[in-house]
């Protein structure tokens, strides 16, 4: 089939590729994503989505994006305040030491920043229970990578953190269902195979995510935070859902269980682990921005334009 290198080459043109997609010639069933979403809302449902934009925080009342009952919503800050710990000068140490000092994200989609009404009062603050391991773990984390790229002696990159990795998942999925559009909260939420489970894991079931969802990590070097709530990923002609929150210093991503794309510098999490392993070592640092990276071959990924987001922490 013509157009795999094209495709490859589309992916990197990341602001345009929903509308390559949405007028593609190769007939990508991009109706599949509206299904995973909205249970199979009408295309027609779908369109309308994609023109009402940026109503942003005005929403009063919604369907909250975790409980799904029908409340006043409150605004979810993504990333987490307390995660964001990073300074400036521990930014430029890490960038300079990349060599370039760039960012290498192929692609970028500049939404309304961190800030998200999507979802009630009492998901928000029960969610904020589990935010503190967030900032916990990062204030371990960052002079733990701080000093291993200020020290030139030190030649050990993989590094080893305790973790309550329930409490850390939970906080990382709930953050993920509420980064997107407002347009979802006017709309019921219905059961989906994809969304269902991730809502249960966050609202207190353990299990909830074990025969349906596979849970990755890895280090994440860059300053611009990208959070997906759904990628469809094309590979070798099979589809996989995922989903992914990034900000320094850790990459998360949640994909349907067992459908073999795993990126090859991830470590899987388990909701057991008590420890969390980052391999600093610069030998994967083209493909941290996974899937938002050059893709080779025959695979490539459609995306929902409203629940993809690149943003920056504001300059301090
Ligand atoms: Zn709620």
């Amino acid at each position: 089939m013509p157009g795999h290198s094209g495709w490859a080459w589309q992916a990197m043109l990341f602001g345009a590729v929903v509308d390559l997609v949405l007028f593609n010639p190769y007939r990508i069933p991009f109706w599949t994503l509206n299904y995973f979403q909205y249970g199979g809302a009408s295309m027609g449902g779908y369109s309308q989505n994609l023109t009402k934009r940026n109503s942003g925080l005005k929403i009063i009342n919604g369907y909250c994006l975790i409980c799904g009952e029908y409340k006043k919503l409150t605004e979810d800050h993504v990333p987490p305040k307390g995660a964001i710990v990073v300074t400036k000068v521990e930014q430029k140490l890490i960038s300079e030491s990349m060599g370039q000092g760039k960012e290498k994200i192929k692609g970028v989609l500049s939404r309304n920043g961190s800030k998200f009404k999507t979802i009630c009062k009492d998901c928000n603050s029960y969610l904020g229970g589990s935010d503190s391991e967030i900032s916990r773990l990062y204030k371990e984390v960052t002079p733990v990578i701080s000093k291993y790229f200020s020290t030139a002696t030190d030649i050990f990159s993989i590094k080893k953190f305790n973790l309550d990795a329930l409490k850390y998942m939970r906080a990382m999925i709930g953050h993920i269902l509420s980064a997107t559009t407002v347009e979802e909260c006017h709309i019921p939420q219905r059961e989906t195979p994809y969304f269902t489970p991730l809502k249960k894991f966050v609202l207190g079931d353990e299990q909830a995510l074990d025969d349906t969802h596979d849970v990755y990590y890895w280090f994440y070097p860059y300053r611009a935070h990208l959070s997906a709530k759904m990628v469809a990923f094309y590979h070798n002609g099979q589809m996989c859902i995922l989903s992914l929150l990034s900000f320094f210093p850790i990459a998360f991503l949640i994909m349907e269980k067992n459908k073999g794309i795993v990126p090859e510098h991830a470590n899987r999490l388990d909701r057991n682990s008590d420890s969390l392993i980052l391999d600093l070592s610069t030998k994967y640092w083209d493909y941290v921005s996974f899937p938002f990276v050059s893709l080779k071959g025959n695979q490539f990924y459609a995306i929902q334009n409203d629940n993809c987001i690149i943003s920056y922490p504001i300059k301090g």
